[in-house]
């Protein structure tokens, strides 16, 4: 066993109870070294509609857009591929044509800054008990019914609090509080895909992982950009439903395959969650369809996590998944061969830990997020010396 101290478990402890909001034991950095800057009042300003036909201070030509007849221009981002005229808003209502240049308004001002544990985002087989800096701008482009973050990810970048953050200055936020890493989060970090890039870049020179945790509704053309400096990555596997898509998540599921794909294809570590919204998302069949799908086109080996679903936003009705059925759905994607399968905001149960997919022993137990029983060496599990995927130390 491990021994720790007050102040870790304190904080694994407090963590373990908040999944969906950020959780923030440095809370006290909005308070220092980042300059917040309050609810924006940019009047003064030129208004189309909602979105303010001027720079600002945060303004950045977007990525990858095409500039198209009467100054209208395409994003190239996520396959919503937006066409705005003149004063246009994107559909995740960070980005705005002006004049015929395409922009993101939400560069260098995060509205959510945090460090997290790694488990919780969660990514279970990366670097393990180490911290994240976490960090989202507003923004994002589905519109799920159960989205547990909506007051930043359906706001615009000029209607919430937030802290001036330029590329280089998250990365020398991350080194000041020992994150190892950097973890696009919380919203959509899709749609402030120039802002992460940037970030990333400066990171990876720095030696500081880059994590992406994302619906995967992304292009491939910027995911390939983003494959180059990126270490890890959680994508949301929301259904294995194009319907369900469409109804819950105002996505559809083929680009979201074709993400996994890539990122398989790319090398890049990556975990799957996939949330179990009663009357949506817990039929079993679709579950099978679901883990044939993975082990079809990605093999038996990344980590797959069933969350368990809290009433939140348009679904604030629903009754939470029933733990059986996570149990359930568990137990059906190991038999169907899938190595790694956890159950997600279950404090305390056994499906939180990882056991050796050859021997059966348990590797990895979790308390919240915790580590008090730890059994690999290197990448090896101790007792029958499997390696076991992921990146562990
Ligand atoms: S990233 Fe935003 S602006 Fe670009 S296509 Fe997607 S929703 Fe539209």
């Amino acid at each position: 066993m491990k021994k720790i101290s007050r102040r870790k478990f304190l904080y694994c402890s407090a963590a373990v109870f908040s999944t969906a909001i950020p959780f923030d034991p440095f809370w006290f950095l909005a308070e220092t070294n980042v300059e917040a800057s309050g609810p924006v009042d940019i009047s003064g300003k030129v208004f189309k509609g909602d979105a303010p036909a001027k720079l600002w201070k945060w303004s950045h030509e977007g990525f990858l857009y095409e500039k198209l007849k009467k100054n209208r221009v395409a994003c190239g981002i996520c396959p919503n591929r937006c066409v705005l005229a003149p004063g246009d808003l994107s559909v995740c209502r960070s980005k705005v044509n002006i004049d015929g240049i395409l922009y993101t308004m939400a560069y260098g001002n995060p509205c959510s800054v945090h460090v997290d544990p790694i488990e919780k985002k969660p990514l279970f087989h990366f670097k393990p008990e180490s911290r994240a800096l976490s960090i989202a701008t507003t923004g994002c482009n589905f519109r799920c019914l159960n989205c547990q973050n909506w007051e930043i990810s359906q706001a615009k970048p000029w209607q919430v609090r937030r802290y001036e953050l330029f590329p280089q200055d998250v990365v020398a936020k991350a080194q000041s509080v020992g994150a190892k890493s950097i973890a696009y989060t919380y919203s959509e970090p899709t749609t402030f895909f120039e802002y992460m890039i940037d970030i990333a870049r400066i990171a990876r020179e720095e030696g500081i992982y880059n994590l992406w945790i994302s619906n995967g509704y992304i292009n491939q053309k910027p995911l390939l950009e983003l494959c180059k400096v990126l270490d890890a990555a959680n994508v949301n596997l929301k259904s294995y439903s194009d319907a369900i898509y469409r109804k819950l998540n105002g996505g559809r599921l083929e680009p979201v395959l074709n993400t996994f794909k890539t990122l398989h294809e790319q090398r890049v570590h990556f975990e799957m969650t996939n949330l179990v919204v009663p009357g949506y998302v817990d039929d079993t069949d679709m579950a099978k369809r679901m883990c044939e799908w993975i082990l079809n086109n990605l093999g038996p080996d990344y980590p797959l996590h069933f969350l368990r679903f809290f009433p939140r936003y348009k679904l604030d009705r629903l009754s939470p998944t029933p733990i059986s059925t996570l149990i359930r759905f568990r137990e059906l994607a190991m038999n169907e061969g899938i190595r790694y399968v956890y159950v997600g905001n279950v404090p305390g149960h056994e499906g939180n830990n990882t056991y050796c997919h050859d021997c059966g022993k348990l590797l990895v137990e979790r308390k919240g997020y915790l580590i008090p029983v730890y059994n690999l060496v290197g990448n090896r599990c101790k007792f029958c010396k499997s390696v076991i995927p992921g990146v562990w130390v």
